[in-house]
């Protein structure tokens, strides 16, 4: 009776204050729960979308205008349409769920007969949502019985106090068969909401029972804070059930998006720019309270690509902005092979994924209570890049004293430099591998790049796959020319000798090309005194109908910072100007040398080899030059 009137009612919500919701909602503070937006110039923020993948932010915010838009993938709306498209609701949930959080009563159309039925899965997030809410709250005071000491028992060993239970909301199913079911019925939860929000199941006997009991409960939220499942610990020797139950799988809770500590992590994750990947609840806990606010730990899975997609946005992981991810593992033969087995995942997130291997093969919680705070705190700062530990970790099982053990580990760990999807990154590996082993540089390139091609070292090579065409020119590409030329316009003072230390070679557009050299004909943008009469100066001195019209607009189009710019902002954009034609060679190169073979044309290769291990110094300057100012 209750679900149905509460369905009757969700499915109208009065018009206006559907209206006061949006105009009391801030859409910023309700995408910054799930995407890190930073400034986009203009009052605007950006991110990086959560409804396509993608590298660098067109995820555009206006919060003046209340609205969002992806420019990637055109999708846009409001603040509601965004909680429907991201969280899956439906248009009545989003609305409650805005005028929850901005304090409005929502009043409903009186029954109308003519109204159509709403859907029966309207209000369905809603009621899940609420119903774990209440189990967390029945669990919470189930702690304190006295049924509950082993629970209470099993907190204290591992260093947690009473503060630590209640800030994570850990509680105790009780010895019983249905007392939660019993309780959330009485609430007026339906047997069907119950089963579908994996609280309780169906016995053999057909009558409801409690999914947990006698375990000790972690409350897992998702983003928001919302609860929307449950880790369950066992806690006595009789129980033969695994050592971790958790939710199953419901409309609400899927274990391959859900991260433990995400709602108390991810002010920081952003914040740092990095986020600390423990292996339970006990682990996110330890390392929060010894001050490493970042830990969060997937929830009766692997780590995966899902898990990647939440992470990265927000770390707002671009090109420009990188991103850390901190496996910890114990020393053990399983976390090494975990995290071996990154490299089989998602390999964009290889270069920025390091690995913390606890010593004496303690995890955070053991380690916090057996050396304190700071040794947590060591540990995760004393992270190794996943390449180097995968590497040596395969180097150690042979003995490089030998050239048998040396040829045979290079052979071993050829094909792991050749699984580094991001190819810049592999020549400095191969520096690497040849140091670590003692070995010429040449040896060990021809044994990666022929495993890069699925041969074993020395085999014959295969004919390389083309590389991806490099366009161009792309529009970000082209907006670094156009913010380089407005620094030069109208901040020559400020802007002059960095910009005219940078080639006109390195401007690809067309017309961008014809205002640079204007520039350059008029003197140089340090010689220019700034002002109309500069402006008038570039202007007269180009010879493109088109670069003379464009010189007007860059004079006045705003630059694209908040605030005015400083030497900091300048050398920014000029090193983004020369890294993007430095890849663009970069690229050209590399699909240059995959064409060559090596062992006829061995000359040409190490030759080419060489000219794109400078480039990549070089790209790895601009990309740090770049990096400093966003
Ligand atoms: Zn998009």
């Amino acid at each position: 009776m209750y679900a149905e009137e509460v369905a009757e009612m969700a499915g109208r919500i009065r018009d206006e204050d559907i209206a006061l919701v949006r105009e009391r909602t801030s859409i910023d503070e309700v995408i910054s729960d799930t995407v890190t937006l930073k400034s986009a110039g203009g009052g605007n923020l950006k991110g990086l979308c959560p409804f396509h993948d993608e590298k660098s932010p067109s995820f555009n915010v206006s919060p003046a205008r209340n609205v969002w838009y992806c420019f990637g993938c055109g999708a846009g709306g409001d603040a509601i349409k965004f909680l429907m498209d991201a969280e899956h609701l439906s248009f009545v949930e989003s609305v409650e769920r805005l005028a929850a959080r901005a304090g409005i009563q929502l009043r409903y159309v009186e029954d109308d007969r003519s109204a159509p039925r709403p859907r029966p899965q309207q209000g369905q997030r809603q009621r899940l949502v609420a119903a774990h809410a209440a189990a967390v709250d029945f669990y919470r005071a189930q702690l304190s019985t006295a049924g509950a000491r082993r629970a209470r028992e099993f907190l204290a060993e591992r260093g947690f106090d009473r503060a630590a239970a209640e800030r994570y909301g850990c509680g105790f199913a009780p010895d019983a068969w249905d007392l939660l079911t019993k309780h959330l019925r009485q609430q007026g939860f339906t047997h069907d909401e119950l089963v579908t929000a994996g609280l309780s199941r169906p016995s053999r006997s057909g009558s409801l029972i409690d999914r947990f009991r006698r375990r000790l409960l972690w409350p897992i939220r998702d983003l928001t804070g919302d609860v929307i499942g449950f880790g369950a610990r066992k806690l006595f020797d009789d129980d033969d059930g695994p050592k971790y139950l958790n939710t199953p799988e419901t409309p609400i809770y899927k274990k391959s998006h859900v991260l433990y500590g995400i709602d108390q992590a991810k002010r920081e994750i952003a914040k740092q720019g990095k986020v600390v990947v423990v292996e339970g609840y006990t682990d996110v806990m330890a390392c929060h309270l010894a001050g490493v606010p970042t830990a969060v730990a997937t929830c009766g899975t692997a780590f995966g690509t899902d898990h990647i997609g939440v992470l990265r946005r927000l770390l707002m992981d671009t090109d420009a902005v990188a991103g850390e991810i901190i496996f910890t593992f114990d020393g053990d033969a399983a976390g090494q092979k975990a995290a071996l087995r990154a490299f089989e995942d998602d390999q964009r997130f290889v270069g920025r994924t390091f690995i913390a291997v606890s010593p004496d093969n303690m995890d955070p919680c053991e380690l916090r209570l057996a050396k304190g705070d700071l040794a947590v705190r060591d540990l995760v700062a004393r992270r190794e890049p996943l390449v180097d530990f995968a590497l040596r970790h395969v180097i150690n099982r042979y003995d490089l004293d030998t050239v048998d053990g040396r040829v045979e580990a290079m052979r071993r760990a050829a094909p792991l430099v050749a699984k580094i999807k991001d190819r810049e990154k592999r020549p400095e590996y191969v520096r690497k591998l040849a140091g670590d082993l003692g070995m010429e540089i040449e040896p060990v390139q021809r044994a990666v790049l022929a495993a890069a091609n699925g041969h074993p070292a020395g085999g014959p090579s295969a004919p390389a796959r083309p590389a991806p065409a490099t366009s161009g020119v792309d529009s970000p590409r082209s907006m670094v020319e156009r913010e380089a030329l407005k620094l030069a316009l109208q901040e020559p003072v400020l802007a002059g000798p960095m910009f005219d230390a940078v080639e006109a070679a390195e401007y690809r557009h067309p017309v961008h090309v014809a205002v640079r050299a204007a520039i350059a004909a008029a003197g140089g943008a340090a010689a220019g005194a700034g002002g109309a009469v500069w402006i008038e100066q570039v202007r007269d001195a180009c010879d493109d109908l088109a670069g003379q019209a464009l010189v007007g607009e860059l004079a006045v189009e705003p630059l694209r910072i908040d605030g005015e710019p400083d030497p900091r902002y300048v050398s920014v954009t000029m090193a983004r100007l020369q890294w993007g034609s430095v890849t663009g060679r970069i690229k050209d190169l590399k699909s240059k040398i995959q064409r060559i073979n090596p062992v006829s044309n061995k000359d040409e290769y190490f030759a080419l080899f060489g000219e794109l291990l400078s480039l990549e110094q070089h790209a790895r300057a601009l990309r740090e030059q770049a990096a400093g100012g966003l």
